[in-house]
């Protein structure tokens, strides 16, 4: 089918991309975040069905599915995003290496430094670039002037801003366009010192040019992180992911190598899904 196929070629280009670069193969695989019979409501409508997969260390996981279809808050219940949420409730365990983030102890502060988010509208506070990205560690209590700029540095240097705004890091973030602004996001996330980073379609409101440069970054971010996206754009899911998901109606139907989801869906709704019958 010429869909799928397009989809391998996008694959392979990624792979080869990918056996250039480092080379670490599929048995040493680390999970990183396991999710076990996950139910969650918003209030009386139920939102994820009885969803169950895990999340591999430093590799990139992308969710697709169809608009409404639990993508978003199965990713916001990774970190614990929903709780503010009024009237949610969720039953089923999320294990952060091994341990339950739902458990009474866990510190949700913690734990959303643990694991940033990145949305996709990218939300920059009114604030200077800097600012910005000290934000966290500031909230964490770092005072140390040279500490933050330190951290602030390295993160613009990870999230590949630093070139474009090193001059003007005291110049206001909302002067940043958009691509610039996104990457900001990425780097006050990373700024936090995070293991894994959630992506809610990080790319969607922006232009060509500068969701390639997202891609590359998200690319290059998985040697250090662990990168969970979702995307409503199923060639990006195959450009950058190592494992594809695809939601429907509040199910995980069905979880794969990305290369092997697009090219030999096992399930027929992932197959209507990705041949564009449906969606
Ligand atoms: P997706 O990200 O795949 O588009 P969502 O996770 O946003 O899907 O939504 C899944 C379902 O949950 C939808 O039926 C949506 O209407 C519902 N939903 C999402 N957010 C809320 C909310 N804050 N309050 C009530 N229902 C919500
Ligand atoms: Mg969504």
């Amino acid at each position: 089918m010429a869909i799928l196929q397009s989809f391998s070629e996008l694959v392979h280009q990624r792979q080869h991309r990918e056996s250039t670069k480092r080379s670490r193969p599929v048995e040493t695989e680390v999970t990183k975040l396991e999710v076990k019979n996950l139910n969650f409501f918003y209030g009386e409508q139920q939102a994820l069905f009885d969803v169950s997969t895990t999340i591999a260390e430093r590799s990139v996981t992308a969710f697709i599915g169809p608009s409404g279809c639990g993508k978003s808050t199965f990713l916001r219940t990774l970190n614990r995003m929903n709780d503010i949420i009024e009237g949610t409730r969720l039953n089923g365990q999320v294990h952060l290496e091994g341990q339950d983030i739902y458990a009474p102890e866990v510190d949700v502060v913690a734990l959303r430094k643990r694991v940033g988010m990145v949305f996709q509208k990218s939300t920059p506070f009114p604030k200077s670039t800097f600012d910005n990205v000290a934000y966290g560690p500031k909230i964490a209590g770092q005072r140390n002037h040279k500490v933050l700029t330190e951290i602030v540095e390295q993160s613009l240097k990870r999230a590949a801003l630093w070139d474009e705004v090193k001059d003007r890091l005291n110049e206001s973030a909302l002067a940043l366009s958009g691509g610039q602004q996104q990457r900001l996001c990425i780097a006050r996330a990373l700024a936090t010192n995070p293991d894994v980073l959630l992506m809610d379609e990080p790319a969607s409101a922006l232009d060509p040019a500068s969701t390639a440069r997202i891609e590359d970054l998200i690319f290059e971010l998985k040697q250090n992180y662990t990168i969970a996206i979702v995307t409503h754009n199923m060639q990006q899911a195959a450009r950058i992911s190592d494992w594809t998901a695809f939601f429907f109606q509040g199910y995980l139907i069905e979880k794969d190598h990305t290369q092997r989801l697009f090219t030999t869906p096992t399930k027929k709704q992932t197959e209507d899904y990705i041949t564009g019958r449906f969606g």
